[in-house]
């Protein structure tokens, strides 16, 4: 029996921080782990910037709200969640992934989790724990899933490289040369191929 796991930002919606930063026109937010390595650093930095600017978890989900899916992405979800498992692997947080979750037909999704206080500012963030996308994919190999995986990213690899089958969807350059082992594909179309190539492969 096979599983597949997606990430989410950059394979079936946009990337979260950058679109919310366009389209609330606060370039601060734009910042990621290029620019300040220390994630903690820079989560602090964004939520004090969000307190700064008074937007609360409602402001937020209202803007990701309007963000939408990326074209076709529930289209492919659902087509594909009817031939086969899937869970989304994340490491947004369930506050945000939620208004763009309910448009594509509420999928499993293992993420990470914020805190607000009782005015609905954001106080805290709190990783469920580390490498959780390489973890989860073991974890369904030891319940004897073969389990295939697609990703964009750096942050993917790791799961890209544990699961019986990578596939890097739409991966920047750098990822490509880094990466060559995993097959490339750039829409909708291929992956559903690839992913379904790698069953035959792996069954
Ligand atoms: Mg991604």
């Amino acid at each position: 029996m096979q599983i597949v796991c997606l990430d989410l930002e950059g394979v079936l919606v946009p990337e979260i921080w950058i679109e919310f930063s366009q389209r609330t026109a606060i370039p601060e937010l734009r910042r990621t782990t290029r620019d300040e390595p220390d994630y903690d650093k820079l989560m602090k930095f964004r939520l004090d910037i969000l307190a700064q600017k008074g937007l609360g978890l409602p402001d937020i989900q209202a803007v990701i709200k309007d963000m939408g899916p990326m074209p076709g992405a529930r289209k492919f979800l659902d087509d594909l969640r009817d031939a086969y498992q899937v869970v989304i692997l994340s490491d947004t947080f369930y506050e945000f992934a939620k208004p763009l979750m309910e448009q594509l037909g509420m999928p499993t999704l293992f993420c990470h989790k914020l805190e607000a206080n009782d005015r609905g500012m954001l106080v805290n963030y709190h990783l469920r724990m580390p490498d959780q996308k390489r973890a989860a994919v073991k974890a369904f190999k030891g319940l004897n899933y073969k389990v295939i995986a697609a990703g964009d990213s750096y942050n993917d690899t790791a799961m890209l490289g544990e699961a019986h089958a990578g596939i890097l969807f739409r991966p920047p350059q750098n990822v490509i040369e880094e990466f060559p082992q995993f097959p490339v594909v750039r829409d909708y179309d291929g992956l559903r191929a690839e992913i379904d190539a790698a069953r035959a492969r792996i069954i």
